[in-house]
């Protein structure tokens, strides 16, 4: 079998031209051309000589997923949906801004972990996403967003994508070694040069990663939070039993010694009349006490059977208000893309669960 060089970062490049007999600094100039340049033809490499191009186009290849669907929103939102074989596909969400592009990228097909208001979680899990399927995600929506402005590659020093959150479907700490390499292409200069202070990674608390995170690749953190009290985070964020709210606020300290931000993110869902009275909040702030943080509250985005209504409005201001009168920065998330069903948890993809779950399912959305 072949290998697939979009499954390696720069220094596992470097290893495999070591191997095959070559200087390693093709590494570099294979990055460039893959990541940077968008070229998925050897042929395309012009500053390779021939001999090699045609040996690396006999012994490796550069795979990408495959496109199923492209949906646009009227917001200008888009969303791809990403086959990954085997009739699974997870999804990948672009969100233009103003002052920025965020890609929104997928870890895993399904995820384990069984949130109560999640439709990633309500659908099971199949499999963690390969290095090539993560970055793959972000190399072919450049690729659309640059045909989409009628480009063939990107002018230097223009990106469309600009930041990313590791907050598709699934659990990115769950799938720790391919998230890592593939966030490493994504710093990696010579690929897409992103800032870490603009590479998020979302995690619902898996607080032994979250320590390897801080010493591997510190990106900015996100923190699913949910809940203020042990007793609530324990039903709707099911992980919590093991890792409990005291454990993840230590943990959460520790990271920030590395982080290229002085600030966890915390995210809230707010579901109605579960989580979101003022009581909820003003125990919210006694749970965080130690943590420089902002918050971001995500009225909750519902799918079919999901037995949750999102928070009334005035229910979502009366609890910012409290959290802001107590000095902290609170955004409240603006759903974006919502005729293509685009939103923060509202991610279906195409998951075959193999966790053989005799709850909590709900029917498989097939995106046509
Ligand atoms: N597994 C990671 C990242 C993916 S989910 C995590 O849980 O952090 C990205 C964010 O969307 C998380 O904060 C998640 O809790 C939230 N989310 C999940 N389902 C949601 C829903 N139906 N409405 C709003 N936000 C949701
Ligand atoms: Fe998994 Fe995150 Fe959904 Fe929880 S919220 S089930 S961790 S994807």
């Amino acid at each position: 079998m072949t290998v697939n060089l979009l499954d390696f970062n720069q220094a596992q490049l470097a290893d495999y031209f070591k191997g095959i007999g070559e200087k390693p600094f093709r590494a570099k100039q294979l990055m460039r051309w893959m990541h940077h340049f968008g070229v998925n033809d050897f042929a395309q490499m012009t500053d390779i000589a021939k001999s090699l191009r045609e040996k690396l186009a006999a012994e490796a290849s550069i795979t990408l997923p495959e496109v199923q669907t492209e949906q646009v929103s009227d917001d200008g939102t888009r969303k791809w949906l990403i086959g990954t074989g085997a009739g699974n596909g997870v999804e990948t969400v672009f969100i233009p801004e103003d002052d920025r592009g965020t890609l929104c990228v997928s870890s895993q097909v399904g995820c384990a972990l069984e949130c109560t208001f999640c439709s990633t979680g309500r659908q099971g899990f199949n499999r963690n996403l390969k290095v090539s399927e993560i970055i793959g995600q972000l190399w072919l929506a450049n690729r659309s967003l640059r045909q989409a402005d009628g480009y063939d590659m990107l002018p230097p020093g223009d990106r469309i994508i600009s930041n990313v959150v590791m907050m598709g479907m699934g659990e990115p700490l769950a799938n720790y070694d391919n998230v890592v390499t593939a966030m490493q292409i994504m710093l990696d200069d010579s690929a897409y040069g992103l800032s870490r202070r603009r590479v998020t990674l979302s995690t619902s608390g898996l607080v032994p990663a979250m320590d390897r995170l801080k010493e591997d690749c510190p990106v900015a953190l996100a923190v699913s939070l949910h809940a203020p009290n042990d007793a609530l985070r324990d039903e709707i964020v099911p992980i919590n039993k093991k890792y409990p709210l005291k454990e993840l606020m230590a943990a959460c300290q520790r990271y920030l010694v590395k982080a290229p931000r002085d600030f966890v993110t915390f995210e809230y869902v707010m579901l109605d009349g579960v989580n979101d009275s003022v009581e909820h909040a003003r125990q919210l702030l006694q749970t965080v006490r130690d943590v420089p943080c902002k918050f971001n509250l995500i009225p909750f985005n519902p799918f079919p059977d999901s037995g949750y209504e999102t928070s009334r409005p005035d229910n979502i201001r009366r609890f910012r208000d409290v959290l802001m009168q107590a000095g902290y920065v609170v955004t409240t998330r603006k759903t974006r893309g919502d005729d293509i069903d685009a939103a923060c948890g509202q991610l279906a993809g195409k998951v075959q669960d193999k966790t053989r779950r005799t709850f909590n399912r709900i029917p498989v959305e097939v995106v046509t």
